[in-house]
């Protein structure tokens, strides 16, 4: 029984070095939450409990401490998929709500859709009960400063790159392996800084943000146009599936995100069903914690650094 979170990627930045402890620790404790569930849960509960953990925070850029759109607002896109039987749910663009994993969960477990995004959202979160947002404090953050300059460039909606970089992503996600060998993957996210209202980055896209078969399961975070285009959570289980070790998997298909999009634009965390895992990146760093029954969590921050015991 192993669950594996992500926290997002991108540059090692000062402020993470500040929150350095709070990050380890609230990493650590999804995916403990994680492997608690898998004790009576199975992988798909697994995923969506340490998720939902990640979004509850405030920590990341998933539910409560999402990232907002150029309008200031909360645009939340998230994603689930259950190995054995390719089952998937997502949703796009969720607003006036915090845990669109759960919403994800009801799209694939009570809808005959896939991604449901805009109104047909908004009515499954309220028949279901979800949360409301309340007015997100990511709005001091870097709003207005930043905002008014992007707006300012007679382009803006195409020049953002740069600031895409430099903020980072940290969107969150999990894969998990229960005991009877099923493997789940989901991830859950605000999408980009000062997208467009309407933007859909790869968290919600299967085979991109996530992916799980009964071989192998797969969470993304990085910039979601480069992780489309390289169709990278799929890639890195396809890899398995064609006989590469689950080490080579991870990095080739993090090798074509870099020749296709360049470098800092993504990193996967991936588990496959006899209990073997990996991470990759072509980011500084790339947040993440791995628990498993009966041993201590260990987390990281830099992509380079090794997993340490967390308390
Ligand atoms: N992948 C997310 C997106 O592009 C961003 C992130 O990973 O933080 O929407």
């Amino acid at each position: 029984m192993i669950v594996l979170v992500h926290g997002g990627a991108g540059r090692y930045r000062p402020e993470i070095e500040e929150r350095r402890e709070v990050i380890l620790r609230e990493l650590s404790s999804a995916a403990v939450v994680g492997v608690e569930t898998l004790r009576t849960g199975n992988a798909l509960d697994a995923v969506v409990e340490a998720i939902t953990y990640m979004e509850s925070c405030g920590e990341f850029n998933a539910g409560k401490g999402a990232v907002l759109n150029i309008r200031g607002e909360l645009e939340l896109d998230a994603g689930l998929m259950w190995g054995p039987r390719m089952e998937i749910g997502a949703v796009g663009g969720l607003k006036g709500y915090w845990n669109a994993i759960k919403l994800a969960r009801f799209i694939l477990e009570e809808t005959d859709h896939i991604l449901v995004t805009g109104e047909g959202a908004n009515i499954i979160a309220e028949k279901i009960g979800l949360e409301k947002a309340s007015p997100s404090k990511r709005r001091i953050q870097f709003f207005p400063k930043i905002r008014e300059r992007t707006l300012k460039g007679k382009y803006w909606w195409r020049k953002n790159l740069e600031i895409y970089n430099l903020l980072g992503y940290s969107t969150v996600g999990a894969v998990a392996l229960d005991k009877e060998g099923n493997l789940a993957a989901g991830a859950s996210t605000g999408g980009i800084w000062l997208k467009l209202p309407g933007r859909l980055g790869d968290t919600p896209i299967p085979g991109a943000g996530f992916y799980a078969d009964n071989v192998c399961a797969a969470s993304a975070t990085g910039l979601g146009e480069a992780i489309m285009r390289a169709l990278l959570t799929f890639r890195a289980c396809r890899n398995i599936a064609l006989g590469l070790n689950i080490k080579e998997a991870a990095r080739e298909a993090i090798k074509v995100l870099t020749l296709i999009s360049g470098p800092n634009t993504g990193g996967i965390i991936l588990l496959d069903s006899r209990g073997n895992y990996s991470f990759a990146a072509n980011t500084e760093i790339l947040l993440r914690a791995i628990a498993k029954e009966g041993e201590k969590p260990k987390a990281a921050i830099k992509t380079s650094e090794k997993l340490v015991a967390i308390k």
